[in-house]
């Protein structure tokens, strides 16, 4: 486990503000108690930050020289795989097959944007007159990146390598309940050999540390991942100062079974879409529309094979489903499963923590299944974050397009059928940023990812990624040679 120290503007330092205790969310034992970042802290990792981006030994560096450190902190992040998965699952409970995967992923993402980096050219733009125009593209300054406990080395990588590839100081909060990983991450930076300051890993109160990124003038731009209502309040603070923000925020993305469908595809699917990650993921494919000729069939087979889940500790290979991040949290999912049922919701399985030798000092929770409630309950509009899907039937595509639409949120959709027209008629007229098609929750660095309404606004990953992170300039420079002719006589004059 890392040894709690914060990583300020290129130093190890012990925090100064409030205590953050890690804890293994599968028998609730401490990982590590440290202190977090307080303002103090925050204010010298921004100084820091703003000397070492504006160095010209940073600022001036050539494209190919900047992507080296980013292939570097991929290289360490494969080296220290495994290490990686298991302080994050140590830290929110993920299995450790997840977290190596995620380990996997952050690394690869480090070398798509040294790619991009050097692939990502400035443009000529077409003469009009005498001057030769051009539109160049500069880093902003200082990024803050704010990430939350779900999948934190991915999010923190989506956010860290466009920003510092576009040749930006980042300053990471990750959240309270997973700031290890993040802090190992910071280790593997240092030993990439990243120049000293440009990059800081605070972890600490939202209302503290958070609020002084997003309202320090030298922060020139928050990247956010996290809750609505989270993403809304740090919106409106970005508009007081008119910092550009992208949010990456909460869902309850439909997924939808057509009655030709394959079946055992559609199963798999709906179960990996929800109960992957204990259901704890702003993708999740919480509420599931089926038609209704298949509706009983399919219903009572999906309720079967989720009970074969196997729910487990993150250690185990077979382990699906494995305990929630923390006991407050599963609490706050068990509360919403009381709710449903309290606005008449019937439960086809879970709706308790499992019982049994293993079990108990655990923050598990079984996967549920509701039913029996209108797409207007509440248990069908607002995020759950856990294991728990909710079934509504629908008559056809108008019906269910409208059901789909009719929600705050637009994050992702997921669709089983044979029809390819129909997949595509559904898929563009339901808004949502990602649409999977007979599969769910798969991903390509290269497909740009990001929500609709509620769900957030901007887009991270693919080539354009990197441009979220960059300030846009235009250059004219004349080629005539001669004075402005507005200055006609007067020039002549003098
Ligand atoms: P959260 O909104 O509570 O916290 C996210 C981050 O914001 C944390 O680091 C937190 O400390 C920080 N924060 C809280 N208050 C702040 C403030 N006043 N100023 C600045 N920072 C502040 O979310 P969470 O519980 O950590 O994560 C779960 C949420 O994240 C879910 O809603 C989920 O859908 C969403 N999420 C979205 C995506 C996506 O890509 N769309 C991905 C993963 C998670």
């Amino acid at each position: 486990m890392p040894d709690g120290k914060l990583f300020v503007g290129g130093e190890w330092e012990t925090g100064t503000g409030a205590e953050i205790t890690s804890i293994f969310p599968a028998d609730g034992t401490v990982n590590r108690v440290l202190k977090g970042a307080s303002r103090e802290d925050g204010l010298r990792a921004i100084a820091r930050a703003k000397a070492a981006q504006a160095d010209p030994a940073w600022r001036s560096l050539k494209p190919h020289e900047r992507a080296r450190y980013l292939s570097a902190i991929a290289d360490g992040i494969e080296a220290n795989a495994d290490r990686i998965a298991l302080i994050q699952s140590r830290d929110t409970g993920k299995t450790l097959r997840e977290t190596g995967a995620l380990a996997g992923s952050a690394a690869a993402t480090f070398r798509y944007f040294a790619a991009v980096l050097e692939t990502t050219d400035d443009s000529l733009t077409a003469q009009r007159g005498t001057a030769l125009t051009m539109s160049v593209h500069e880093p902003l300054g200082l990024v803050a990146a704010i990430t939350p406990w779900n999948s934190p080395i991915a999010s923190d990588a989506q956010k860290v390598a466009p920003a510092l590839a576009a040749g930006n100081a980042v300053l990471l909060k990750p959240a309270s309940w997973s700031p290890l990983v993040s802090l190992e991450l910071a280790r593997i930076v240092e030993a990439a050999g990243l120049p000293k300051g440009l990059f800081s890993v605070l972890p600490g109160a939202g209302r503290e540390i958070g609020n002084l990124l997003v309202e320090h003038p030298d922060i020139a731009k928050v990247s956010f991942t996290g809750g609505t209502s989270t993403g809304r309040m740090l919106a409106k603070q970005a508009a007081e100062k008119l910092m550009p923000v992208s949010l990456e925020l909460g869902g309850k993305s439909p997924t939808i079974v057509f009655a030709d469908a394959d079946i055992d595809q559609a199963v798999a699917g709906v179960m990996f879409g929800v109960f992957s990650s204990t259901g704890q993921s702003c993708i999740a494919g919480a509420r599931l529309f089926v038609e209704k000729p298949v509706y009983d069939d399919f219903v009572a087979r999906l309720t079967e094979a989720t009970k074969r889940l196997k729910v487990g500790h993150p250690f185990e290979e077979t382990t699906q489903v494995a305990p929630m991040v923390h006991p407050d949290h599963r609490d706050s999912v068990a509360r919403y499963v009381e709710m449903a049922r309290s606005e008449g919701a019937e439960v086809l399985c879970g709706g308790s923590a499992p019982t049994g030798e293993g079990y108990g000092k655990g923050a598990y929770y079984l996967p549920t299944i509701l039913a029996g409630v209108p797409n207007t309950a509440r248990i069908c509009r607002e995020e759950v974050f856990g294991p728990v899907l909710v079934v509504l039937p629908f008559e056809d595509e108008a019906d269910v397009i409208a059901q789909s639409n009719d929600n705050d949120y637009g994050l992702a959709l997921g669709l089983w059928t044979r029809d390819f027209p129909k997949a595509w008629r559904v898929g563009r007229a339901i808004s949502t940023g990602t649409v999977w098609v007979n599969t769910y929750k798969q991903f390509s660095i290269s497909t740009p990812f990001g929500g609709e309404k509620d769900s957030g606004m901007g887009r991270e990953k693919g080539r354009e990624g990197i441009r979220a992170y960059m300030a846009q300039k235009s250059i004219y420079v004349d080629l005539s040679g001669a004075p402005h002719p507005w200055a006609g006589a007067a020039l002549e004059a003098s």
